[in-house]
Order: structure tokens, then sequence, then C-alpha cells
């Protein structure tokens, strides 16, 4: 008997009947026509009612047992003729799901002749490559980009929150992002400023490893996210990715507090000393922190950012030049990423005194991940309190960023904007040390 990689149940019947294995190129009768393609393996979580077909066209598909009337291995295969299936009837009842695609590892697909990974699969076709999707939601697929997250932008977040403040008012029962996995903690972050006491759960999704890998977590964390956008009890902005390396549990992270800190697990993420907001086991819902927000709140999306704001990671004999060239380049607000409780040298206090002076607002992370800032422990930090610079307590350095360009969207400046800094406005400090 050939590879059946990931096939189960009546589906794994259906191939092993037909004598199919991985690799084969089938021809698939279904009551809505004949299609030809390769078998690709399933996931680990893939259930026993679908197979997956990869065309000619590189696209893959699932088809549904219950539409297939009959398989035959060719042995070679011909240009398909194909149109895609619809997606299948809704189901009333399912709850409402926008599908917002982006890019990102999550969309993309092998390019066989190259062997690199591009951005190409609509979402659409992640439908189709997780059927699955259409018994957890009425999911309602739209392409807003394609790109690689690294290109994304402030003018993106924008577009986005807007798209997600109109999906609030078309009646969606919640929104799912799909976003590459490298900025997505920059995005989320955004979003849960711009939506701040948005009404439903908004749940961005990526993916480490590309749909077209048996690895993949692409599924597993699209499935999670489309069913607790759909039917959770809480409203907010949260990251959904594999919580351990195996593929049954999914972390929901809160967007302000969400990290990547792994290049290529699929459990990269991480909640930076604050709980996980949830855990989706397959079953559903297995675990919510208390306090999260309830459905319904009071809205009114805030989604302008000003992109003049800087980010700059202190190091050993770092020039203080680096400061007067974030100034030059336009910024307002410079976010020091400092050494421990929040040190940076003598030479780059001085140019963030003179900065101060200009009318900058200059801000103090740490680069220490965990644990929160004390400048009152070492002259260092007693002088940088003095000169005016802002401790911004456990805040991330990149979350900060992302605010800074949220409260320069709205129009603060100088003391407003410090103000605005400072307060916790989305769940970015916390005042309480975090003990695991
Ligand atoms: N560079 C890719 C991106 O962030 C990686 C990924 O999607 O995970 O878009």
């Amino acid at each position: 008997m050939g590879d059946l990689s990931g096939y189960k149940g009546a589906a794994l019947r259906f191939l092993e009947k037909a004598g199919a294995a991985v690799g084969d190129v089938l021809e698939v009768r279904a009551t809505w026509g004949t299609v030809t393609g390769t078998l690709v393996p399933r996931y680990l979580y893939g259930d026993g009612e679908h197979i997956v077909i990869k065309l000619k066209s590189g696209y893959n598909v699932g088809l549904s047992l219950g539409d297939l009337s009959g398989v035959r291995v060719v042995a070679k295969g011909d240009r398909p003729s194909f149109s895609p299936p619809q997606p299948p009837k809704p189901s009333k009842g399912l709850p409402k799901v926008l599908l917002i695609g982006t890019g990102g590892t999550i969309a993309s697909r092998i390019d066989y002749r190259t062997g690199a990974v591009r951005p190409a699969v609509t979402s659409e076709e992640l439908h189709a490559m997780v059927p699955e999707l259409s018994q957890v939601a009425r999911v309602e697929p739209e392409i807003m980009f394609d790109i690689l997250s690294e290109n994304i932008t402030p003018a993106h977040w924008t577009r986005l929150a807007r798209r997600v403040a109109k999906a609030v008012d078309e009646g969606a029962d919640g929104v799912v992002i799909t976003h590459g996995t490298d900025t997505l903690g920059y995005t989320a972050a955004a979003l849960s400023f711009a939506l701040a006491g948005v009404p439903i759960p908004v749940v961005l999704v990526g993916a480490q490893r590309s749909p077209d890998r048996p690895s993949s977590d692409a599924p597993l964390n699209l499935i999670a996210a489309v069913s607790v956008a759909g039917t959770a009890s809480f409203s907010g902005v949260y990251v959904a990715m594999h919580q351990g390396e195996s593929d049954d549990k999914i972390a929901l992270h809160r967007g302000t507090r969400v990290r990547k800190n792994h290049t290529s697990r699929r459990d990269a993420f991480e909640s930076v000393d604050v709980p996980l907001a949830a855990v989706w086991g397959r079953g559903g819902l297995e675990h919510v922190a208390d306090g999260l927000p309830p459905r319904g709140r009071e809205f009114k999306p805030s989604p302008r950012f000003d992109g003049a704001a800087a980010l700059l990671k202190f190091y050993p004999s770092m020039p203080g030049g680096l400061v007067r060239a974030a100034k030059r380049a336009g910024a307002k607000v410079i976010v020091m990423e400092g050494t421990g409780l929040g040190h940076v040298s003598k030479e780059v206090a001085k140019e963030l005194r003179l900065f101060i002076r200009s009318g900058g607002v200059a801000c103090m992370t740490s680069q220490c991940v965990r644990g929160r800032l004390d400048l009152s422990v070492y002259d260092t930090g007693r002088d940088l309190t003095r000169m005016g610079v802002l401790p911004l307590g456990d805040m991330l350095a990149e979350t900060a960023l992302v605010k800074a360009m949220w409260v320069l969207g709205t129009g603060a400046k100088g003391e407003k904007a410090r103000k605005l800094m400072a307060e916790d406005l989305a769940g970015e400090t916390t005042t309480r040390t975090f003990p695991g």
C-alpha cells in the first residue's frame, strides 16, 4: 500500500479502494464535474471526510467525500479543465466571520520550480484547503493585501482597522486576519489601540510553516482562529498560534503583550509577563482567562497612525548621532530600548536631553524581554528621569513604538502625547508583576 499520510476514516478507505497514494495523479468525479490533480498529504488534524489534491495550476483544493462518486489513478495527468468548486453553502445558524487575507506564509505556497516560498493563494483557496472551516462558521473571505509582513506599514494598519470597524457595522460575529508572522505582534498592537473597545473578537493568525507542508501549522491555527472569532463570549484583539510543538492546542495572546520569540518553531509566539488570554483545543475553548471584555461594548474606532516615531536599541558604544539621525528622519517620539532597568550611556542620554528640549518625546523601555523598568535605582536612571525621559513600565518596546505612532495619529503632541503614552489604554502595561 502506498503512502496515504494524514488520511484517515472514510477518506482513507476511499483512496485505498482506488489504490491511490500521495503523489499519484487522480481523476476525481464529483457531483459538480471531474477534476484531475495530484494527491497531497493531509495535515495531522485533517478529518476523515475530505481529500486534498493539487491542481496543475498549483492550487490545492479540498474535496468533500459527500460530493464524490469515484476516483481513478491516472498514469499521467493531462492539463485539468477545472473551475474550483464553490465553498459549501453557508449553513444557517453558524456565526458569520470575515476572513481578511494580508499575505505571509499562512497564505503562501511552494513554488516547485524555484523551491522558494511565495505568497500566492487567496483566502478562497485557504478555504478550499481547509474545508473544515465551513463547519465552524460562515466564512466570508476577502483579500486586502498580498504582502510579506515585513512590508506592512502604518497605512496598512489604518486600512485594516477601518475594514474591521465596517465588519462590526455589517453585523459580523468575528473577524480573522491572516498575516505574516514576522510583524504579527506589531499589527496586533496597532489594532488593539485603533479598535479599543471593539465589540467582537478580532483574531490575527499566521503560520510558521507553509500550508503545502504536512507539518504546517496553518490549518489548525486557522480553524482555531475562525472558531474563536465566531463563538467566543469575549471581545478584543488577539493572536492565535500553536501553544506547543504538538498539533493540538492553540494559544490566544493579548494583542499588546505578544512577541515572536523563535524564528521557526510552531510555538514561536509568547505572551510576555501576562497569562494567556485563552487556550483552544480540538473541541473548542478549554480555558479562558478571567476579566476578558465581553462582547458588545461601546466602540469608536480611532484608526489613524503617524509613522513619525522611532525605536532605537541601545548598545555599548552607540553613537549619540543615531538619536540626532532619528530626529532628522522626522521622529517626534523616540522609544529607546535601554539596558536592564532602563539605561543608556551618558553620550546617548545627552542627545536625548537635546531631543526633549527641542520638543520631542523620549520614552524608555527595556531590552530585557521580561520585567519592568526602574529608573530610581542607579544614577543613570535618575538622570534620565530628571531630563524628562518617560519610563514605560513593562510595556514591550515594539508595542511602545506602535502606540507612539497611534498617539501621534490622534494629533496629540507634547504633554498630551506623554500622558497618553504613560496611560494603560489597551492592556499594554500592567501594574502587577507576573509570577510565571
Ligand atoms: N516573512 C514572513 C512574513 O512575516 C514570514 C511568515 O509569514 O511567517 O510575512
